[in-house]
């Protein structure tokens, strides 16, 4: 069934069975049936093709920073950009990027060509194609401000350029999220700023992540998203759930708005213990929390 992928990728794109702990920041899930590593956009296209014939389902990933894979892992195909499709150029205020470039690379290289923007994105981790479909953001900085132009493949083979009011960013979303068209890559404008302030800013807000994340273990970031007139963090801490575990899964104690894998914590660990804070959270202050990582595979 799958001879035809050996047609155009190579055995190292292709593992079956494939782990999702290996695949995600979280270091936690079961295995995908099977997953492709596209190296070029042609690849990409012709996984696509492949999918529309059979036809076979798939999911799309970029670096697996913001997904929680259950224990039963995911049934059909995982295509990871991972690496790949990482070209990027740079003329005046704009940059051309392909979508597997990791946004922290993006960012310092836009550093070094004085061009600002994109400071905030200093320590997000990911790829830009993840960051576009989440509309990433941090310190008062979203991928919208910078945003040009998308460029998007569906899953028969076609390109669509989209602008920015036709990639419908709102807080953590993006149209992209809708799985019809698969980010390929990105025309972002900056502005001109000074090398060393750029650079300067991103070192302190790195600085600020290292203070109060719990960077040192596995997570997705942000467990929930931020509900209207609430920050999470203070919300779940004010609840005294600082370190609480179910399983191998914690509330951090750096930072209670991030879940943790202090080590072999299951999905459904990790999904216990979102349930556990949700109920509570709900029943103290009326708040529905809702996740902000997106969770996947067979349930
Ligand atoms: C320690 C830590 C800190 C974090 N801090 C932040 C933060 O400050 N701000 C923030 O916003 N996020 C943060 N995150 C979450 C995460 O890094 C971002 O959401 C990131 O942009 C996801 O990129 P990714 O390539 O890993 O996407 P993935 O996790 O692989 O995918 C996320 C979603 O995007 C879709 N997707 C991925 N690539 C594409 C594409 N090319 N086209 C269409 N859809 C696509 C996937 O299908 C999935 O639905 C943090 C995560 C960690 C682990």
């Amino acid at each position: 069934m799958f001879a035809k992928l050996y047609d155009f990728l190579t055995p190292e794109q292709i593992q079956f069975n494939a782990d999702m702990k290996q695949h995600t920041s979280f270091k936690i899930g079961g295995p995908a049936d099977i997953l492709v590593l596209p190296a070029c956009i042609t690849d990409l296209v012709k996984i696509l093709e492949f999918c529309r014939e059979k036809p076979f389902p798939y999911v799309l990933l970029g670096q697996g920073s913001n997904v929680l894979v259950r224990d039963k892992g995911i049934r059909g195909m995982v295509i990871k950009l991972g690496d790949a499709l990482k070209q990027f150029s740079i003329s005046g205020g704009e940059i051309y990027a392909e979508a597997g470039i990791s946004l922290s690379k993006l960012a310092r290289e836009a550093a070094e060509h004085s061009l600002s923007g994109l400071e905030f994105a200093e320590g997000i981790p990911g790829s830009l194609g993840g960051a576009l479909a989440m509309n990433a953001g941090a310190y008062q900085g979203e991928m919208k401000d910078v945003v040009h132009q998308v460029i998007g493949l569906d899953g028969a083979g076609n390109y669509k350029m989209f602008n920015k009011v036709e990639s419908q960013f709102g807080y953590r979303s993006s149209i992209f999220q809708d799985g019809a068209y698969i980010v390929v890559a990105a025309r972002l404008h900056l502005k001109p700023g000074q090398r060393d302030q750029i650079l300067s800013t991103m070192q302190n807000l790195a600085q600020q992540r290292q203070e109060k994340q719990p960077l040192e273990y596995p997570s997705a970031g942000s467990t929930f998203r931020r509900p209207p007139g609430f920050y999470v963090g203070p919300l779940i801490e004010g609840l005294g759930l600082k370190g609480f575990s179910i399983g191998g899964a914690q509330v951090s104690i750096k930072h209670a708005g991030f879940i943790i894998n202090k080590g072999q914590a299951s999905a459904q660990d990790v999904i216990d213990l979102i349930r556990h804070i949700q109920q509570l959270v709900r029943e103290q202050h009326g708040v529905e929390l809702k996740p902000e990582i997106k969770i996947l595979g067979e349930e």
